[in-house]
């Protein structure tokens, strides 16, 4: 019983661990897809504490069940310790009365007793004298039997439930482990759920970032742009813009082998060249003007072949597709953005 509660421990934190450990490794392309995995890690991580909390609530209640049932024991053990010293108290008193009867006897017998025995006239009148003395002695015995009786019944009794005690013990002990154990796991999924929300909101920083470094620079560089966009390079075109799964995809991947080119989409100005390796890997943004960006992500630096204000043609080789930053595959992350903020690139693409 023990075993197997040990072994379901053992197997529920090791299956949690392998999801933790994937979550990191097995991350999206970007970071809105690594916010993605972080909402579904999070997702699980919330049912993974509820259950971890059921399962604490209903041991709670095991052992409350459990400490009760000793509880009361204990009390019956309380009862019976005072019934037995109560009974100790009378087959005292008993014992002292009987000596006392005793100690009469012996001493009226020394001076009376026996002289009244022996002075009785007849032999039956001696045989009643006798009689009574022998009543006397044999009606105190009687009491003085009854309370041992009664102590020896107690004691009995008492023995009974101190051994039904000591036999809730193991189980009492393994409840109190389990119940620790589970105090012990809701804590740890309480844990990693918060370092979940933090990662999420470390995420979320990151693109707002992104999208707040976009905005600025299209503001410090002149664009020349024709307003139609090209395909900035040959693939297959792997995760459309829009909302899936909860998550937003601020762009479109295009898919193909490192080293394929990459095209700027409209002429325009360089107006930012970033490295961020935990998510878009080494990423160009073009400024067209009219408020219109485009976005390159996942690049390897030395692929780029253009620097920072210089102003391109549309078609212009600037970098090849890479496997760069957060990515599970050579594709390129392609975003265009109007106004500062982040729109469907498909309307834009001739
Ligand atoms: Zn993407």
């Amino acid at each position: 019983m023990k075993r197997k509660i040990l072994v379901a421990v053992l197997a529920a934190s090791l299956a949690f661990s392998t999801w933790t450990v994937e979550s990191i490794f097995a991350a999206g392309s970007n970071p809105e897809s690594k916010l993605k995995q972080i909402q579904e890690d999070k997702t699980k991580a919330k049912a993974d504490l509820n259950q971890a909390r059921s399962a604490l609530n209903e041991q709670k209640k095991k052992l409350q069940d459990l400490e009760k049932k000793v509880d009361s024991y204990d009390q019956q053990i309380a009862k019976y310790t005072q019934s037995l010293a109560e009974n100790q108290k009378m087959l005292e008193k008993q014992e002292s009365k009987f000596k006392k009867i005793l100690v009469r006897m012996y001493q009226e017998g020394q001076m009376d007793y026996t002289v009244r025995l022996l002075e009785a006239e007849t032999f039956s009148e001696f045989l009643a004298r006798f009689e009574t003395v022998r009543i006397i002695v044999k009606q105190e015995k009687a009491i003085l039997d009854n309370y041992i009786n009664i102590k020896r019944k107690i004691e009995k009794e008492k023995a009974a439930i101190e051994k039904e005690k000591q036999k809730q013990a193991p189980y009492l002990e393994a409840a109190r482990n389990e119940y620790q154990k589970l105090v012990k796991s809701v804590s740890e999924k309480n844990q990693n759920l918060k370092h979940l929300e933090h990662q999420e909101e470390l995420t979320r920083e990151a693109i707002e970032e992104k999208n707040r470094l976009v905005r600025e620079a299209s503001g410090r560089y002149s664009g020349t742009g024709t307003g139609e966009l090209m395909w900035p390079a040959n693939g297959r075109m792997t995760s459309p813009y829009g909302w899936r799964n909860g998550r937003m995809h601020e762009g479109i991947d295009i898919a193909n082998d490192i080293g394929t080119p990459i095209y700027a989409a409209d002429s325009g100005t360089v107006s930012l060249m970033k490295s961020d390796p935990d998510g878009y890997g080494y990423y160009i943004v073009i400024n067209h003007g009219n408020g219109l960006s485009t976005l390159y992500a996942h690049m390897y630096r030395s692929s780029v072949t253009v620097s920072l204000g210089q102003r391109v043609r549309k078609g212009q080789r600037i970098a090849s597709i890479g496997n760069n930053g957060r990515s599970t595959g050579p594709h390129l992350h392609f975003e265009v953005h109007k106004n500062g903020n982040p729109v469907d690139p498909m309307p834009y693409l001739q």
